[in-house]
């Protein structure tokens, strides 16, 4: 697998505003903020996309949800609330393919967050 540009984050080849480590993951400040606070959290681990999960990750994508929910605490935004969101693939609107949660925080968010008309 081709290696992207959060690999290269990872080992610190390129820089970026790192604000959380553990042996699983990282969190860092979006380079493109859509809100006040912008923050990927990735694993360590490449995984592709959310298509490319094994059953042996359900944990360790779990755990990213649970860094978010400590993220949101430590930067006071829990109560006001947030968005933790995964694209994938084409249609998801997923660019760098090696998974990550947004967190986007610190105003109220848009619903739904397509801006095309959907005919049903
Ligand atoms: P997605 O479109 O869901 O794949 O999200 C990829 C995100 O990575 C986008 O929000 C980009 O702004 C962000 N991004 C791309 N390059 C960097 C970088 N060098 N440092 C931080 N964020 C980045």
């Amino acid at each position: 697998m081709s290696e992207t540009l959060f690999t290269k984050i990872i080992n610190r080849e390129i820089p970026a505003d790192i604000v959380y480590e553990d042996e699983q993951c990282l969190a860092f400040k979006d380079i493109q903020p859509q809100a006040p606070t912008h923050l990927l959290i990735i694993p360590k681990k490449p995984i592709v996309t959310i298509n490319d999960m094994e059953a042996s990750d359900k944990e360790l994508i779990g755990h990213l949800f649970w860094v978010a929910k400590q993220m949101a605490s430590e930067m006071g935004f829990a109560s006001d609330g947030y968005r933790a969101v995964m694209n994938c693939n084409e249609h998801g609107g997923q660019s760098v393919y090696h998974i990550h949660l947004h967190l986007l925080a610190g105003k109220p968010l848009g619903w739904p967050p397509y801006t095309d008309t959907l005919k049903v």
